[in-house]
């Protein structure tokens, strides 16, 4: 195999897993972040290894449920009015990926990511000596009424076709899996092949001990853009200095269309849904699991620092100030689900998912360059599907056929 400089720009969870694939498989890996090692998106979730969510967000049930949602300011899903004029292109691919056609298929290449993610995570935390940073109690997902749970019921027949183990949950079942929940909760869905992390942060930066054990190197800058010359493409950093390798990996999240979009023709459609929680103190509540509530759009998640509560999406771009009242709203309501549950002493959180309107990401390389590697948009999954965008990239890179169909994530789809 031949050895390639290589610069990734973006240290999130997906540029760090990235590093500790090509490091390993012997490449010369540098890692550029303006901000720090996993220090934005990949710091504050809420640490799941989502392995069974393989049903896209694009889907015939949001469209249903999306006009109810969006009728309440502080629900699940939001949209800040002065950005909609920007939005308009996304919510119409997103409209069209939610189609029943392209949902079944991007249901598809999910799967077969999320396979492909379970087996690459679980291999490196292993290489990787962090075996003891993932938890494996499970998830419990809530239905408050028999109509919520009957509604939930196709999702669950799809995930029973591809092998996913699950058990719907009752009474006393329901009160062993988590003590302490509000009788409102008539029924759940324990999912125990779902796993969580320690905390995503310290989880991230373990990763990267590990690619950094096999040469990997970080440089602290921000990127300004990308050039091309004989020599190859390189990097410009903001204070005009210049890194130059064989490929460039492009990590960057959110921003990651920032630094593309001057050098290409293609306009892919990244945007981000913003998300909010809380991390409450480690007494807050004796959470067993992480627990989902589908229809209020967040999750609470036992972290060894404390106790995560979250999510909800808010599609309002990178600049617009946060509207913390959104944590506050989660909060409130996971009060009146865990009665009992100590909502004193958190901290307050906001990050940007980099989101495809086909909840899909985009792997593959640059048209106008292939030295250029594109590797973002994996939305609300970016820390599960970590571990298989590295592999994907390091098959790429070595110019192996990619180790699933990564058709539907070429970039140039849209
Ligand atoms: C509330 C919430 C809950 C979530 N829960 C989960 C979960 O439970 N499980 C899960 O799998 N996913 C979850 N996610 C999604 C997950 O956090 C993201 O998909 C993931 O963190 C994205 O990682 P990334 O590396 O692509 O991006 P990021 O973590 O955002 O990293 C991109 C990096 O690029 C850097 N960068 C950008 N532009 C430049 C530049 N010009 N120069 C230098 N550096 C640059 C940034 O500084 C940043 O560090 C959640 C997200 C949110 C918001």
């Amino acid at each position: 195999m031949s050895t390639n400089r290589i610069v990734i720009v973006g240290a999130g969870v997906v540029g760090i897993a990235t590093a500790a694939q090509l490091a390993e498989a012997g490449h010369k890996v540098t890692v550029i972040d303006r901000s720090g090692l996993a220090q934005e998106t990949s710091k504050g979730n809420a640490a799941a290894l989502a392995f069974s969510d393989i049903m896209p967000l694009a889907s015939p049930k949001i469209l249903r449920k999306a006009p109810k949602w969006l009728l309440d300011p502080l629900g699940p899903l939001t949209i800040r009015p002065s950005y909609l004029p920007r939005l308009a292109p996304w919510l119409w691919q997103f409209w069209k990926a939610s189609l029943p056609a392209r949902y079944q298929a991007s249901i598809a290449t999910q799967t077969a990511l999320m396979q492909l993610a379970e087996s690459e995570m679980m291999a490196l935390v292993d290489r990787a000596g962090i075996a003891g940073m993932v938890r494996h109690d499970g998830s419990l997902e809530l239905y408050e009424s028999e109509a919520e749970f009957d509604a939930a019921a196709n999702g669950w027949r799809q995930r029973e076709q591809v092998g996913i183990a699950f058990e719907h949950v009752r009474g006393s079942r329901l009160a062993e899996l988590q003590p302490g929940l509000s009788s409102r909760f008539v029924a759940g869905t324990f999912v125990p092949g779902w796993k969580t992390v320690s905390e995503p942060q310290a989880f991230a930066q373990a990763l990267w001990a590990h690619a950094e054990r096999n040469g990997a190197i970080f440089e602290k800058a921000q990127v300004a853009g990308l050039e091309r010359s004989e020599k190859g493409p390189s990097v410009r950093l903001a204070d005009g200095t210049m890194r130059q390798a064989d490929r460039i990996v492009i990590c960057a999240g959110a921003w990651s269309t920032h630094l593309i979009n001057p050098i290409t023709r293609l306009r892919i459609p990244l945007d981000t849904e913003r998300g909010y929680n809380t991390t409450l103190p480690r007494d807050a509540f004796d959470l067993k699991r992480q627990l989902i509530f589908g229809n209020h759009g967040f999750v609470i998640t036992p972290l060894e620092t404390g106790l995560r509560v979250g999510g909800a999406v808010e599609l309002g771009g990178l600049d617009l100030p946060p509207n913390y009242a959104r944590s506050k709203s989660m909060l409130e309501k996971a009060a009146t689900f865990l009665p009992g549950l100590k909502t004193g002493g958190g901290t307050e959180w906001m990050g940007f998912r980099p989101s495809i309107p086909d909840s899909l990401p985009v792997i593959g390389t640059l048209p106008e360059d292939p030295s250029v590697l594109l590797a973002f948009g994996n939305g609300h999954l970016g820390l599960t599907q970590s571990a298989a965008m590295g592999r994907l990239v390091a098959d790429l890179v070595a110019h192996r056929t990619p180790s699933i169909d990564i058709s539907a994530c070429r970039p140039d789809r849209f």
